[in-house]
């Protein structure tokens, strides 16, 4: 027999022990805890809102029976597409990576290119920035197998309302390796020491399935013919011929600029920009779990997520790292760009997250309008200004305390830092756009008389934080997906301007995907 449990809400002492929760469910089911064979929670939430937190769940229970092997997720069967129509898929991201596995459900044949190296020799050329103070332009936080999400915090965290699309990416990580959890928790993530096993295991489904993955091959053009693109040309010489899905990320500058000279119409877009904010993490826990303590045993490190309007734009937390670290995400040498991972258990002691304002075109005065590269234009000016700081070509960033920064003032001592390459006194507040900084300003002060202790000289800002979204958007027929003006080229992901996040990037690129297939049959 199987009884569904809709909505417990228990302690957390009972909901991460599993033995106490089968006693726990025994006494609502009525039954001995001896004769619940399994238990599979399939919905988890903590409620943090009171001084008590609860944990909210949904919890599947089988009553002298055993449950099935996957009881959780879809599984999905992938056909042998060796002779296949073939499909040029341009970025091994998760829009490309999961355009590339629904192209092979579609019976098509992906040929993926990626730039960078696969996902463990990657690791040596991210290391390098902070020993060496050397970022490879193909080679980074940014490029590589797995895109921009994969050395991360793997949050799979999406506004999406497509239930069925949000639960196919997740089986899909979920079959890749990633724990069941991500299918239960409402908040799930994968960490950075769990995510390049699972990108692995999801190359290894392309290529097992006769599709192909190159690295280290960098896309230099796109071949037109009669106003259709038919396909690449890649770096050092040779061509592939296709439909072409393009998921380069929003990172992908030359892209940009290569697909500008070519005449094909992009526009710009608004974006956020600002800073990494990072808290001890037991000062988070404190105040989110109301308590002292901080989390206790059974916790898992807080999150937060901050969001206000000031003189007309949103000011806003974003892509919160709890027991995470700050690492260098620039994509070019001479940048200065910060960002946030976590491992799966969250476990270090600070807490990081970007703290940025929304800023449209009409906004930047100092570029002339009129270019499609106005926004990504201006966030290169901050990265480069940042960089320019340390005056040592270092990696090294500024940083100022949280309270200090509010006040203008310098800080004169810093707190220690997850940022590997090391952090130097500067002012923030005048490195960062005044429309920005005064935003900021009062947007951290709003915050910290909502939550107490939140603004604190115990947190530090370190910058530049600004590729929280694509700074382009390439614009495309909502109906066939394929960019507005040429056919055969499908932007897709975050690059594309449609995307943001690893969940919704992935989605589409399975959409993408789904276009190829219908644009091909209708050829
Ligand atoms: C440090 C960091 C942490 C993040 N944490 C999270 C998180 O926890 N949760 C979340 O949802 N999002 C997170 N994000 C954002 C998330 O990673 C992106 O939204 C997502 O990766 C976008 O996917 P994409 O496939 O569209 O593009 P990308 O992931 O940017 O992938 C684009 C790929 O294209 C390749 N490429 C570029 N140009 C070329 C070319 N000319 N030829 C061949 N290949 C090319 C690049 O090398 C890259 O691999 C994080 C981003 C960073 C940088």
């Amino acid at each position: 027999m199987i009884k569904e449990f809709n909505s417990l809400r228990v302690a957390p002492s009972i909901a991460f022990q599993p033995e106490k929760l089968r006693q726990t469910i025994a006494r609502e089911a009525g039954v001995k805890p001896a004769k619940i064979t399994d238990l599979v929670i399939t919905r988890r939430s903590i409620d943090a809102r009171q001084r008590n937190v609860m944990v909210n769940l949904a919890v599947r229970a089988y009553i002298n029976e055993k449950a099935p092997e996957q009881p959780l997720g879809m599984k999905i069967d992938y056909p042998f597409v060796n002779d296949a129509r073939q499909v040029i898929v341009v970025g091994a991201g998760p829009a490309g990576l999961f355009a590339a596995l629904r192209l092979i459900e579609l019976g098509l044949r992906p040929v993926v290119v990626e730039r960078g190296k696969n996902v463990s020799d990657r690791r040596k050329d991210m290391a390098r920035i902070a020993r060496e103070n050397v970022v490879d332009p193909d080679s980074n936080y940014c490029f590589g197998e797995g895109g921009a999400g994969a050395f991360s915090d793997g949050k799979l965290y999406t506004r999406s309302k497509k239930r069925g699309s949000v639960e196919k990416i997740l089986s899909v990580f979920h079959n890749h390796g990633a724990s069941s959890d991500i299918l239960v928790d409402a908040h799930p993530h994968i960490g950075t020491d769990r995510l390049p096993e699972v990108i692995r295991a999801m190359r290894e489904t392309i290529i097992a399935h006769g599709g192909e993955v190159r690295f280290s091959t960098r896309m230099e053009s796109l071949i037109i013919n009669d106003g259709c693109v038919t396909g690449i040309t890649v770096a050092g010489g040779g061509e592939l011929h296709g439909p072409v899905i393009l998921a380069t990320g929003h990172s992908a500058r030359d892209v940009y600029r290569m697909l500008h000279r070519s005449g094909v119409r992009l526009e710009p877009k608004g974006i956020a920009v600002g800073v990494r904010l990072e808290h001890p993490q037991k000062l988070i826990d404190c105040i989110q779990y109301h308590s002292p303590e901080g989390r206790g045993k059974w916790l898992p490190a807080a999150e937060y997520s901050m969001l206000t309007r000031i003189d007309g734009r949103a000011v806003y937390s974003f892509c919160m790292c709890p027991g995470g670290f700050v690492i260098p995400a620039a994509s070019e040498p001479g940048q200065l760009v910060v960002n946030g991972m976590s491992p799966s258990n969250r476990g270090t002691r600070w807490s990081n997250s970007g703290m940025v304002v929304e800023i449209l075109p009409e906004d930047v005065k100092e570029l002339p309008d009129g270019s499609p590269l106005k926004m990504m234009e201006f966030q290169e000016e901050i990265e480069r200004r940042f960089f320019a700081d340390s005056g040592d070509d270092s990696y090294s960033a500024p940083a100022q305390r949280m309270e200090d920064f509010t006040k203008g003032k310098l800080s004169t001592s810093l707190p220690p830092t997850s940022y590997a390459p090391g952090i130097h006194p500067s002012r923030i507040d005048k490195l960062l756009p005044p429309e920005v900084a005064s935003r900021l300003q009062k947007g951290f002060m709003e915050f910290g008389r909502k939550s107490r202790g939140f603004l604190t000289n115990d947190a530090i800002l370190l910058g530049a934080e600004t590729r929280t979204s694509s700074p382009v958007r390439i614009p495309r027929d909502n109906v066939t997906l394929c960019h507005i003006e040429i056919p055969g080229l499908f932007p897709t992901g975050e690059g594309a301007g449609y995307a943001g996040g690893i969940v919704s990037a992935a989605m589409d690129g399975e959409r993408a995907a789904d276009a190829v297939k219908a644009y091909l049959d209708n050829a």
